[in-house]
């Protein structure tokens, strides 16, 4: 049997790994070349998701991903400054489900490790044809074309195949937009020591707590390579609501 997968974002890798590992041919063909964009910045990763991604992976990449994520978060922490200086100020039990976060670029990068001769890059999946025999036959924006028994559709939210296999189906935008950077720790005295492993909210009371478009809480975790993940959620210019 071979498998095509459109896509080698984490869905398309992940699963990529999994049937290489029942030894089943797969190729993956993805539409940014092999510099791509960049990948993100970290991914929270619960129970359910950490035992699904060591089921698909060889044991030695399920041990790198390992030692590259974050301890595991138990509480959520309410940051203000209090005479001045950064500060808990609230504690509460973690509402998400027990889980650790990864840093996206580094998965990423794992997930593709061993799938090298795989991965297609610079290849925009545009249609695909079933064929009288029972196949599948997939066409690409450079010329190329691909068949095989099966074709997944991991290209992400705006998939083309998708757009062709349940042309009804229709992403709806809810207004919501998030945005999200890195800051090294160390950028930030002490704040390792007060959040530990645990995502922080950092209230809006104080000036550099804010960036000029946010009037909500910015959402600080951490993971394991010793960086600092903000999130900011922001008004949509269309909703105005956050
Ligand atoms: C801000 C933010 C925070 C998030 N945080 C979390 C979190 O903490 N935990 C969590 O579990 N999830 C989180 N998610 C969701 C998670 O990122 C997605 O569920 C996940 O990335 C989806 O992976 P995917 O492989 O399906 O799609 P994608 O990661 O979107 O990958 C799709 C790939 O397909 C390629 N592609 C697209 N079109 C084509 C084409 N025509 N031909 C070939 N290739 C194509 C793209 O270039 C891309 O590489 C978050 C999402 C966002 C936006």
């Amino acid at each position: 049997m071979k498998v095509l997968v459109i896509g080698a974002g984490l869905g398309g890798l992940t699963l990529a790994q999994g049937l290489r590992r029942e030894g089943i041919d797969v190729a993956v063909y993805e539409r940014d070349d092999a510099a791509g964009r960049p990948q993100g910045v970290s991914l929270h990763i619960d129970d359910r998701g950490g035992a699904a991604l060591r089921g698909c992976l060889p044991p030695p990449h399920a041990a790198m991903i390992d030692a590259t994520m974050g301890g595991l978060r138990e509480q959520t922490l309410s940051l203000s400054e209090v005479d001045g200086a950064l500060a808990v100020v609230d504690t509460q039990p973690s509402d998400a489900r027990p889980g650790r976060q990864a840093h996206r670029p580094l998965l990423r990068a794992v997930l593709l490790t061993g799938l090298e001769d795989a991965v297609r890059f610079g290849a925009e999946f545009t249609r695909f044809e079933r064929q009288a025999d029972g196949t599948v036959r997939a066409w690409f924006a450079n010329g190329r074309t691909d068949t095989a028994d099966v074709l997944v559709g991991a290209d992400g939210v705006g998939s083309a195949v998708r757009r062709q296999y349940l042309p009804h189906a229709r992403v709806v935008d809810t207004g919501r937009r998030m945005t999200m950077g890195a800051t090294a720790l160390s950028a930030i005295p002490r704040l390792p020591d007060q959040i530990g492993n645990n995502p922080a909210v950092a209230r809006c009371t104080a000036r550099q707590w804010c960036w000029p478009p946010c009037d909500s809480p910015r959402h600080l975790s951490t993971h394991g390579n010793g960086c600092c993940p903000p999130y900011a959620i922001v008004r949509s210019p269309r909703s105005r609501t956050i």
